[in-house]
């Protein structure tokens, strides 16, 4: 009876161990995707993951509007009314260091990565 009942615990313990494993290799694999990064007047706004699809209206300041789209692991800046259009044009991006700049905005666009590509980066 003992003997089972510390089987049973045993097994028990080993399924919380393997989850937490499994959500801490999850959370690892979340630190190393690339983040959309929004800054405005040179100062970090935003915060948005690559991976995640989504559109964000972006009004850097009254009356500027640019429209923001996060898609299948690139983003661009799908509208925007600033006077050049530079930000428009500039199309997508999706690695790490690239940006799209709205200089009339004062807006700032770029591409951060997590841990591990930095450390590509340094070793390149
Ligand atoms: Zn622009």
């Amino acid at each position: 009876m003992q003997t089972k009942t510390k089987n049973t615990i045993l097994i028990g313990g080993m399924v919380v161990i393997i989850s937490l494993v499994a959500i801490v290799l999850l959370q690892l694999n979340q630190k190393d995707g690339k983040e959309v990064v929004v800054y405005i007047n040179g100062e970090e706004m935003a915060r948005y993951e690559l991976a995640m699809n989504q559109s964000i209206q972006l009004e850097p300041h009254a009356l500027e509007s640019n429209s923001l789209v996060i898609q299948n692991g690139e983003c661009f800046i799908e509208s925007s009314n600033c006077n050049n259009q530079i930000c428009v044009e500039t199309g997508k991006i999706s690695k790490t260091g690239e940006r799209i700049v709205c200089l009339p905005h004062r807006l700032s666009i770029q591409i951060e990565g997590g841990k591990a590509v930095e450390v590509d980066a340094i070793a390149q």
